[in-house]
């Protein structure tokens, strides 16, 4: 009666990490993005508005105010 009761171990698998090279354009890519929407939160109304009419400055206003940028 020679069983043994140890647990095979589990296989550590280790994650190589992302190249910088591979990384930094999807970096820039977001960081643009969050760029773009930032100014459509805070800055897209009156005379730096870059599409006319009130629509994006309305879609946007409850994140303004979150936000705190100044409105009204
Ligand atoms: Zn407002």
């Amino acid at each position: 009666m020679a069983q043994s009761t140890a647990a095979p171990m589990p296989t550590i698998q280790t994650v190589t990490p992302l190249p910088l090279r591979t990384l930094a354009p999807w970096a820039v890519f977001f960081g643009v993005l969050m760029l773009v929407l930032l100014y459509f939160v805070g800055a897209e109304q009156g005379a730096t508005a870059v599409l006319s009419g009130e629509g994006v400055h309305e879609w946007v206003h409850d994140s303004r105010h979150l936000l705190g940028f100044p409105c009204h």
